[in-house]
């Protein structure tokens, strides 16, 4: 089968958050089953380039109509890893993709829909035998309707939707159909926000338009029925349910593997956890943060963003500080207040070495570092679509403590509280979204740290042996790619 995604982000190169390492993995293990795979996203000024195998300017540009004005367009294409990489802007009259930002520029709604026009495009003038075309959330959604209803009678091929934060709808004002010369009788009525049908819903768009859709977690999917998560399609969810569903994402252990991770000052196994407690005590050296014996680490790697749930984030600061522990909070905010409360929370602390604040807002290398050296990782997220972070950690022998939401409910089970804790527990969950809650999970996981150093263990290998791997999910992704295009 020959599939194209199309996407906002792929990891290393550019990313923001989940959604690059999904692009990167899914496609991967898609293409080692035995497929043809290519990716699709803009270039962007900041691409990380260091980390492409190659890249080369294609000679043939091409045109398309946006706005009613002509754009020439420019593609380049780059290896990553195995996979084979389109990365397209416009050269004329101007650049969409000139600026350091991925997202957070005025016109972002007008760079994507761009993009998702020149991507459908290309794959017009040069993959035609394209099976099947994959969009990643509101950014490349307008690429359903714009096949569906523009190029069917160019190319055949079926169109798969995932959604990866239902958080994040791209709804507007602006008349996109005009914009990519779409007809907006009959298909626009289908693509308006339930809550303002002066705007169009580019998730909803995708939905509608798409052969099948899913976003990143089984429990997830279930979550976005209920208007808490749905955040207002709900309805649009429980209408095209029979195309719907919810699939784990993975991880890619050629990239996430502390037996041959580069960034890595040793590598280690499930086999030679004293390896893992040379990594932590590099890392604190590196870190400044001071080496005392049994002292657990503690990390969270994430945005800061609502979502992760930032009062308890600061609150579990306080409270393994309280505990003993020390703690590395690591990640930035693109929200220049909750930025800006961080930094005083930083001053405030600069007097303790046993915390370290790192507001960078993209480190693949320390990432890595971080998540070997620590010994728990917290998620408290209000809600999660799948979360990575408490995956990697458990590949690297890092106890998860999560909030029981989204794919953190799918992948962690309490070591203390599973009804198949012996089987299963590789973490720490807790339910209500307060700051007592993780307050008192904490606790436990000091608790058994401390004094229960061989259930610690039995833990940390548990796991570490658990597969959440992409050849699983990617799989299920398959046999839908079948499904669809009736092929096998
Ligand atoms: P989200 O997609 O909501 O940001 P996920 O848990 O799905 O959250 O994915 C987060 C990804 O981003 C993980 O791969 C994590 O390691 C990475 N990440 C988060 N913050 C940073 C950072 N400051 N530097 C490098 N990687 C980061």
């Amino acid at each position: 089968m020959k599939i194209g995604y199309i996407s906002s982000e792929i990891s290393p190169i550019a990313k923001v958050g989940g959604l690059a390492d999904v692009s990167l993995g899914l496609s991967r293990a898609i293409q080692a089953m035995g497929n043809q795979t290519f990716v699709m996203i803009p270039k962007y000024k900041s691409l990380k380039t260091k980390y492409l195998e190659y890249i080369k300017e294609l000679d043939e540009t091409f045109s398309i109509r946006f706005d009613n004005k002509v754009y020439q367009i420019k593609v380049w294409e780059a290896k990553l890893y195995d996979m084979r990489i389109y990365l397209l802007d416009a050269c004329s009259p101007h650049s969409f993709f000139d600026s350091p930002l991925i997202y957070g520029e005025k016109n972002d709604l007008e760079r994507f829909s761009f993009f998702s026009l020149a991507a459908l495009e290309y794959i017009n003038l040069q993959h035609r035998n394209v099976d099947l075309i994959h969009l990643n959330d509101w950014h490349t959604a307008l690429v359903a309707p714009l096949y569906q209803y523009k190029f069917k009678t160019q190319f055949n091929a079926k169109i798969v939707f995932t959604i990866h934060n239902m958080n994040y709808q791209g709804v507007t004002e602006l008349p996109l159909f005009d914009l990519v010369g779409l007809p907006k009788d009959p298909y626009l009525q289908q693509c308006l926000h339930p809550a303002d049908p002066h705007k169009i819903n580019l998730i909803k768009t995708g939905i509608v338009f798409s052969d099948f859709v899913n976003t990143v977690s089984p429990n997830y999917y279930h979550e976005i029925k209920n208007p808490q998560n749905g955040h207002g399609l709900e309805s649009v969810v429980l209408e095209y349910e029979k195309k719907f569903t919810g699939i784990l994402n993975g991880i890619d252990y050629d990239i996430w593997d502390p037996k041959i991770d580069k960034a890595l000052f040793l590598n280690y196994s499930a086999e030679e956890l004293e390896k893992k407690y040379l990594t932590k005590d590099y890392l604190r050296k590196e870190l400044q943060i001071p080496l005392k014996d049994r002292t657990p680490l503690v990390a969270c790697i994430c945005r800061l963003v609502p979502q992760k749930g930032l009062p308890m984030i600061k609150h579990a600061i306080k409270h393994t500080l309280n505990l003993g522990g020390q703690f590395i909070l690591f990640g930035s905010s693109p929200i220049p207040q909750i930025q800006e409360d961080f930094n005083q929370l930083k001053i405030k602390y600069t007097e303790n070495p046993n915390v370290k604040f790192i507001f960078d807002s993209y480190n693949e290398e320390l990432a890595h570092q971080i998540y070997a050296g620590s010994d728990m990782l917290i998620c408290p997220s209000l809600f999660e679509p799948c979360g990575l972070t408490q995956m990697i950690a458990l590949h690297y022998g890092t106890v998860p403590i999560v909030r029981q939401t989204g794919g953190l409910a799918d992948t962690i089970f309490d070591i203390e509280h599973h009804e198949l804790a012996e089987v299963l527990g590789n973490g720490f969950s807790y339910l209500p979204p307060t700051k007592k809650a993780i307050e008192n999970t904490l606790t436990r996981a000091f608790k058994v740290y401390h004094e229960k150093p061989l259930l610690w263990k039995k833990t940390i290998e548990r796991g570490m042996k658990m597969d959440y791997s992409w050849q699983a999910s990617a799989q299920k992704y398959f046999d839908i790619y079948s499904k669809i295009t009736s092929k096998q």
